[in-house]
């Protein structure tokens, strides 16, 4: 229990979730008092309009046309998906000798990487600029966009009219059983109870490859269960302890390792959303404070350890920090997310100069921190602020105009060779994400 006390304190076993509504998924907000602006408050009552999202029938066809249309890109499926038997697919362009690798939509209500990533395969795959022309030559970038069909395309009765409306949700569509593994893991979810269970898929990677973990074959003194029977496993890797760490039950999270595997990437993009916040003493007297558009995190390492905003000096450095990274590594990370936001500023006084810091500290069954480091990866990962099962498609154009800014900022920046230049203070300049706002019409979710 002592070793989980850190965890505990910062949230990092995410609150649990309703399958809509759920406006804080990704975040590390408290109940605070909020400021309140007009909105979009959408109610929990309807389900918000998804028609300006890709549905899966759909991202196949688009990803099936570019693939038939560009020598540049391929095309392949890599896996399918828990519920729906759907294709994950995984498109590939360049030839250059770095290895960046790119997921999207893990969880099934953050779509607007998906839609980001589509629009930058395009690009890749049909543009003659410049720009197009370097990174193509420089890099060789894989992309698994929607790692989550299930999630993406569920549906659930949110109005109460006997008809089921395509809403989204966090996590895939799988059933535990005790068959998996010896006990039922934190980030299995069962709610609604009339709607088909499923993991939070950012929780479920392993660090260990494949052929060296088997989840059936754990013992008991590698487990901690909660009072209400909740399995976490620690795992015991390099002298660290990776607590709450992922079985990789879902075919998605192991088609997604096989892919970042045979990748090898130097650098690791991952996209989500999160909740909403403000940006702290954005507002003053004559003004309203601004919203945050967009949140970024690198992952890092010891080196800057005393930089983490939840250091307690009292808990291992794993808990802290990811103990896989070295310095180079992290400097680097942490000048990718410095990049997208300066980028996002040099807009001027716009709702895109709003970037804030999510607070990092390692997830053990998280992409980023889990699997990245396992070849060394320089990663980042994006919080387009919210969930589209709160907001829908409403503002898609702004929330999309934030992360094409930020890939391909990053892309070229990787590509040029130019992502030293920039500032590490830059990023431990940007505030951290502000005050949570509240959506009144879900308060009782
Ligand atoms: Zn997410």
């Amino acid at each position: 229990m002592r070793r989980r006390r850190f965890l505990r304190t910062v949230g990092a076993a995410t609150a649990g979730l309703s399958a809509v509504g759920t406006a804080s998924a990704d975040s590390h907000a408290s109940g605070r008092e909020s400021y309140r602006p007009g909105g979009p408050w959408p109610g929990d009552e309807h389900a918000q309009p998804m028609d300006g999202f890709h549905t899966n029938e759909q991202l196949t066809q688009v990803l099936r046309r570019l693939d038939a249309q560009s020598e540049r890109l391929s095309l392949r499926e890599i896996g399918r998906s828990a519920g729906l038997n759907d294709p994950i697919w995984e498109a590939t362009v360049g030839n250059g000798a770095t290895s960046v690798h790119l997921i999207t939509q893990i969880h099934g209500d953050e779509a607007v990487g998906t839609e980001v990533a589509v629009k930058l395969l395009r690009e890749l795959a049909q543009s003659n600029s410049r720009q197009v022309e370097t990174i193509l030559d420089e890099l060789t970038l894989t992309v698994v966009p929607r790692v989550n069909p299930d999630g993406a395309m569920f549906e659930y009765d949110v109005d109460d009219d006997g008809t089921d409306e395509w809403v989204g949700r966090r996590t895939n569509t799988q059933a535990w059983s005790s068959d998996d593994s010896r006990y039922e893991p934190y980030y299995h979810y069962r709610s609604p109870a009339d709607a088909p269970p499923g993991y939070d898929m950012n929780r479920d990677f392993n660090v260990l490859p494949p052929e060296e973990f088997d989840a059936g074959d754990t013992t008991e003194d590698q487990w901690y269960v909660s009072d209400d029977g909740e399995g976490y496993l620690d795992l015991e890797y390099e002298g660290y302890t990776l607590a709450s760490s992922g079985l990789r039950l879902a075919p998605e999270v192991r088609a997604v390792t096989r892919s970042y595997l045979d990748a090898d990437p130097d650098y690791a993009i991952t996209h989500h959303h999160q909740g909403q916040y403000l940006v702290p003493d954005s507002g003053d007297g004559n003004k309203p404070p601004k919203q945050t558009e967009l949140s970024v995190m690198p992952a890092y390492g010891p080196a800057y350890r005393d930089r983490s905003p939840f250091d307690d000096p009292s808990a291992p450095v794993e808990q802290v920090v990811d103990p896989f990274i070295d310095e180079a590594t992290s400097t680097e990370s942490i000048q990718m997310n410095a990049l997208v936001a300066n980028a996002l500023a040099e807009r001027g006084d716009s709702v895109f100069d709003s970037v804030t810091r999510y607070g990092y500290y390692p997830l053990w069954g998280s992409y980023l921190d889990t699997v990245c480091p396992t070849t060394g990866a320089a990663g980042m990962l994006y919080e387009t602020s919210y969930q589209t099962d709160v907001r829908g498609q409403q503002a898609l154009g702004r929330m999309m105009q934030s992360t094409v800014v930020g890939f391909t900022t990053t892309l070229a920046a990787i590509a040029e060779n130019t992502l030293g230049d920039v500032n590490v203070e830059d990023y431990f300049d940007l505030p951290l994400h502000g005050e949570y706002l509240t959506n009144p019409h879900q308060s009782g979710r």
